[in-house]
This record gives structure tokens, C-alpha cells and sequence, in this order.
């Protein structure tokens, strides 16, 4: 996915990790996709009424109706199918992104995973959410799907597992509000604060304020890069056609 950034200063975080005082949350030791990492336990999320109505000035990216927010990677319109007033991933067309970027912002959104299932692991009902293009939440049928605690719903992909997994069946609506920071670079691109993610899925809280290690990799830490303030949201294309619908967001105060 091509991105705007800054050239020639990388940060090795992993390495470094200043995050210790940084965060509620430690770095973590575990190896990326560690199979022996815990798996966080089974909850059953209380009933929440679907869908969320935007709150009076929220951006709404997705009414159910158009594309019309989202383009693919190079600026082509969203080649994604609109089915029964959602949006549903068209396998290998490819992620699609927000027309405009964002910093900070609170995001709510709606998906579900394909029903019946097919596929294990990795392989069932996957998609991620993206902010600026380059920080995952992960997307998955976790629903009594084994697979690595770094990689199921509602993971920071590649880095912390949520706290509790509480999602639903295949086919039944999710929820995820999320509160996205930003990270800062100084004017040379060099690290100030790490981003930071909160999230709530299915309404209950599953990463409380964590400070990311860096860019979502997959098998590899990669170093942030310095990128621009404001880039767009995406969604990922990984072969299976997870819906969406209600997506909204605020952008946020400093
Ligand atoms: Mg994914």
C-alpha cells in the first residue's frame, strides 16, 4: 500500500522500547504470532443495540447507500459490492481507503463475518481496519477459530491481543469503537510519542490506550517512519468477503 512519508529517518522502537513509562500497557516480550502466547478468554459481550447512530457533527463514511468516501489504493473508485445495506469486500480487489486523511479520531463501525463459515485460522472471515494506513486493528471470525492471540478480532495485528474475546457468530453484526492517536515526529522524523489505540469491541473494553510498537508487520518488527499528520482510514481486502456497515467518525481534540 503506497503511503506519503517522510524519507530517511526510521526509529527502531522494538529495540529501544521507551514505551515502558509510555503507557498503560508494557511491550510486550512475546514473539510476533507466538503460538504459545495465551489466548485471552471466551466472554459473552452483553446485548448492545445495532446499529449505533451517529452522534450529532460525526462524519459518517458509510450510510449504507455509496462508495462515495472510499476509493481503492490509487484513487479508483471502491470496487466493493453494497449488499443489503452494507458493504461487502469483493475478494482480491483489493483494500480501499477514505478519499480524505485523518489524525486523531474516534471511529465506530459495524462488520460481520461471512456466513456459513469457511476456512481456519487466519483463513476465516478476515479484514482489518487501518488507521492512516498503516495501524491494524485486526478483523477476524474469532467465534471458536483457533489462531494466534496476536492475530484474532480485535488485536493490534502482530502486537496485543485483546484483553477478553467476545466476538460474536458468523453473520452476526460486531461493533468496534475505537479512539486512534496519532504518533508525533519532531520536524527531523524522529519518534515523540508512539500511536496509540483504544478499543472497544462488541461494547466492552479490549485495548485500553496501548502504545503500538510501530507500523503493523507481519513476521517481522518493522521501525515507525515518519509519515504525515493526516492520512486515510482503510480497509483490508484478505480474501474474504467480511461486511461493514455504519462507519462513522470524530475527529478528535488534541
Ligand atoms: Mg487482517
Amino acid at each position: 500500500m503506497s503511503r506519503a512519508r517522510t524519507p530517511l529517518v526510521a526509529l527502531v522502537l522494538a529495540s529501544l522500547s521507551p514505551l515502558a513509562s509510555a503507557g498503560a500497557q508494557a511491550p510486550t516480550t512475546w514473539p510476533q504470532h507466538s503460538l504459545d502466547r495465551p489466548k485471552p478468554p471466551v466472554e459473552v459481550a452483553p446485548a448492545q443495540r445495532l446499529p449505533v447512530a451517529p452522534p450529532p457533527g460525526a462524519i459518517v463514511l458509510f450510510d449504507g447507500r455509496d462508495l462515495g468516501w472510499w476509493t481503492t489504493g490509487d484513487g479508483q473508485p471502491a470496487p466493493w459490492r453494497i449488499v443489503d445495506g452494507a458493504m461487502e469486500v469483493v475478494p482480491n480487489t483489493g483494500g480501499i481507503r477514505t478519499r480524505v486523511g485523518f489524525g486523531d479520531v474516534r471511529l465506530h463501525l459495524e462488520w460481520a463475518a461471512p456466513a456459513p463459515p469457511r476456512g481456519t485460522g487466519q483463513d476465516r472471515g478476515n479484514s482489518g481496519v487501518f488507521f492512516q494506513q498503516t495501524y491494524e486493528v485486526q478483523v477476524l471470525d474469532s467465534y471458536r477459530n483457533e489462531t494466534y492471540a496476536d492475530g484474532q478480532a480485535a488485536s493490534i495485528y502482530g502486537q496485543f491481543p485483546p484483553r477478553v474475546n467476545v466476538a460474536r457468530a458468523p453473520g452476526e453484526w460486531q461493533s468496534y469503537d475505537i479512539e486512534f492517536r496519532r504518533p508525533r515526529f519532531d520536524s527531523t522524523g524522529v519518534l515523540l510519542t508512539p500511536a496509540r489505540l483504544t478499543v472497544r469491541h462488541n461494547g466492552v473494553l479490549v485495548q485500553d490506550d496501548v502504545a503500538l510498537l510501530g507500523p503493523t508487520s507481519h513476521r517481522v518488527r518493522t521501525p515507525y517512519l515518519a509519515h504525515a499528520d493526516e492520512l486515510p482510514i482503510s480497509l483490508q481486502d484478505h480474501g474474504h468477503p467480511v461486511r461493514f456497515r455504519n462507519i462513522w467518525v470524530q475527529p478528535l481534540p488534541r
